[in-house]
């Protein structure tokens, strides 16, 4: 099947700088695709120039089968956007905002449904200037889906939501992944990436740096694991047994091990507690988090 969005060595210059140095990148279709990296690093522009809103410098653009360049109505009305800043009309309810955008589509979907999507059903006749920033964003997500579009770009959807709005907010993007929707997600949440992505890219200083599934990025899911806990007062790292004193990363209250085989070294240390009698409330053992693989490959960058 053909990718929903395909891009090969795709650059943006402004001037001397290298916005977008050479990237490629393919979105299948039904996918929820995290596009991450930090401020500055080149999301925005390549997001706008997958939107037909950016000229691009180099490089071949697919989206939906049209170069965005040359994208006309109707493939505009197969593409959904979600930008940061608020579509809300105002003095509109949000019903009537639906009604207005649902007339600029040939099959705009059912507006109460679309209300239901989004649940906003409680505030289908509030002003849009009335509604709390959470409620705005939902309404903006309900206008980038009126017209049905199959592929929907969301530029940080949840900034500025409390836990349980973003909460609400991954449910109904979650929902688009039901609707068959293909979404293209810009976050600086890892939390996000990871709960709602089926893979995710880190762009940093205009490159791909990372690619792959949250489980796998960066070679995740091959790094050491971590294994954490306090021991009791006066036993300390030095009575563990030589094998885990081996994996020593740190002691400051809490002792932490480093291992490639996580589950034969907690072997280790329980049998070794339990001999001992030594409880360990507060062992851990994890890989690294998302967060923390970002950090890592985002490091050097500016
Ligand atoms: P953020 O997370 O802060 O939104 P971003 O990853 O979206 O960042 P871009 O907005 O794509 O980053 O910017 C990439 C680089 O291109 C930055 O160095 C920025 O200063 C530069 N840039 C962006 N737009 C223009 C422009 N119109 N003219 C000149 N330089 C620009």
């Amino acid at each position: 099947m053909e990718p929903v969005v395909s891009i090969q060595g795709l650059r943006k210059r402004y001037g001397h700088v290298d916005a977008v140095a050479g990237i490629d990148l393919e979105v299948q279709r039904g996918e929820i695709f995290a596009f991450l990296g930090p401020n500055g690093a080149g999301k925005t522009t390549t997001v706008e120039i997958l939107e037909g809103f950016r000229t691009r410098s180099e490089g071949e653009v697919n989206v939906l089968g049209v170069d965005p360049a040359k994208g006309d109505a109707a493939w505009r009305n197969r593409v959904g956007a979600v930008l940061q800043e608020s579509n809300a009309e105002p003095g509109l309810t949000v019903r009537e905002s639906l009604q207005l955008y649902s007339g600029y589509y040939v099959e705009p979907r059912a507006i109460d449904e679309t209300i239901a999507l989004v649940g906003l059903e409680e505030k289908a006749d509030t002003i849009g200037t009335k509604l709390s920033g959470g409620q705005r964003r939902r309404l903006d997500v309900a206008l980038a889906l009126i017209g049905d579009p199959e592929l929907i770009f969301l530029d940080e959807p949840t900034t500025g939501f409390d836990p349980s709005a973003r909460r609400t907010a991954w449910h109904v993007i979650d929902g688009l992944r039901e609707l068959g929707k293909t979404v293209f997600l810009t976050t600086h949440y890892m939390d996000e990436a990871e709960q709602l992505a089926d893979r995710i890219a880190i762009i940093a200083g205009g490159r791909i740096v990372a690619e792959g599934t949250p489980e796998t990025l960066g070679g995740r899911n091959r790094m050491a694991a971590t294994i954490r806990f306090t021991l009791p007062e006066g036993t300390g790292a030095a009575d563990l047994p030589p094998e885990l004193r081996a994996l020593l990363a740190g002691e400051d209250g809490r002792v932490t091990l480093t291992t490639d085989t996580p589950l034969v070294h907690v072997h280790a240390l329980t049998g070794w507690a339990i001999d001992r009698g030594i409880d360990l409330p507060d062992l851990d053992v994890r890989q690294p988090t998302l967060e923390e693989v970002y950090l890592e490959l985002t490091r050097s960058e500016p």
